[in-house]
């Protein structure tokens, strides 16, 4: 096979005020750079899109750069080594690296990531055995402190993150699972195929409301993966000692202007309750750990996932739209070559 001198990539057009559009995207033709010492041509064939690259797009000092204007995206995909200059490295191997958002790239050997072909799905090492398992699982025992017994609300429970947190939370032993997501259809997928207790939608009404009519003894531990109304409410439903996760407030990521705080974080007091802020980043040490559980978990068919695949790099915007308004039931990925 001839090499390619050229592929598609996806470029930050704009930096977005509020929600992205298509706008804020540049989908164009690049050169593809020549492959240094240590380094791998990879042709990309699944990318994630994530909600912590919505971030990412404001010019703002954080965990990670912001996305340079003008430049291609960068984040999470899986492909196929199709050049090497790295003797671990072969023509054919299958790894993940964190050059997504385009057809071909020329990665260095140390951040490329062989992947075992017999993985579950391509996909996988991008959601339930990547980045967001690894969330769900160190954020429920490390930073929620999980217990057996607890009772565990999770919101944002059909998505790549929140669907691990419950199925986790039931196989270890919670008192109740509880979820909160967006639509009927979701609401339905966590009770009927992934096990949980309870589950609402949250715009079918107040979320306070609506937990407490779940968790009628209140909720012992909180994985808040939304922020906003629904962290309020689980202030207001928490027991006494409770413990909360706080993951992620993708209620708040479009917002323009200021963000507005919970406004009964007085409760904290009052109740004694932990609020653990965390990135997946702490807990590297727990990568092997995790990988092995879940593993097993997979292969004895206790833990389910899903994927939401939108077809085409040139759809990638759309996609990443898409997540962030909810069009995703697990993970959402983006197709790019088989
Ligand atoms: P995801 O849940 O698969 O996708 C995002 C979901 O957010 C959508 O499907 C949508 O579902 C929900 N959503 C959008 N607007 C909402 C709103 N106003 N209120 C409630 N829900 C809303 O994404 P993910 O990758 O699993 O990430 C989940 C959360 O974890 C995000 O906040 C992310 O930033 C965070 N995260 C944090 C870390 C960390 O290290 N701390 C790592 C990974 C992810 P609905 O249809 O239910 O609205």
């Amino acid at each position: 096979m001839s090499l390619p001198t050229q592929g598609t990539e996806v470029r930050l057009a704009a930096r977005p005020e509020g929600w992205p559009t298509l706008d804020t995207f540049s989908v164009v033709r690049a050169n593809v750079p020549l492959v240094g010492a240590s380094q791998v041509l990879v042709r990309n064939l699944v990318m994630s899109v994530d909600p912590y690259m919505r971030g990412r797009m404001n010019d703002v000092r954080s965990y990670v750069p912001p996305f340079a204007v003008g430049k291609a995206l960068d984040g999470g995909a899986v492909g196929e080594v199709i050049q090497s200059d790295s003797p671990g490295l072969a023509v054919g191997d299958l790894v993940q690296h964190g050059l997504g958002w385009r057809e071909f790239a020329v990665v260095g050997a140390a951040s490329a990531v062989k992947v075992d072909p017999s993985v579950t799905s391509v996909g996988a090492p991008l959601g339930v055995l990547g980045m967001p398992g690894q969330t769900a699982y160190a954020g429920l025992l490390k930073a929620a402190r999980f217990r057996p017994g607890d009772v565990v609300f999770v919101s944002g429970a059909a998505g790549a993150v929140g669907s691990l947190v419950g199925q986790i939370a039931r196989l270890l032993g919670a008192g109740k699972v509880i979820g909160s997501a967006g639509s009927a259809e979701k609401v339905a997928y966590l009770t009927e195929e992934l096990g949980f207790d309870e589950a609402f939608n949250y715009k079918d009404g107040p979320v306070r409301a609506q937990l407490e009519k779940a968790a009628p003894k209140g909720i012992d531990v909180y994985f808040d993966n939304v922020g906003g109304e629904h962290l309020e409410a689980a202030l207001e439903v928490a027991t006494w000692g409770a413990r909360f996760a706080l993951c992620g407030a993708v209620s708040q990521y479009n917002e323009k202007g200021e963000l507005i705080g919970p406004r009964n974080l007085m409760q904290a007091i009052g109740k004694g309750i932990t609020l653990r802020g965390f990135l997946v980043a702490e807990y590297e040490d727990l990568k092997d750990e995790f990988r092995t559980v879940m593993n097993g978990w997979l292969a004895e068919e206790k833990i389910t996932y899903r994927e939401t695949v939108t077809e085409g790099l040139e759809n990638a915007p759309a996609a990443f739209i898409d997540m962030l308004r909810g069009g995703n039931i697990g993970k959402m990925l983006v197709k790019i070559a088989d």
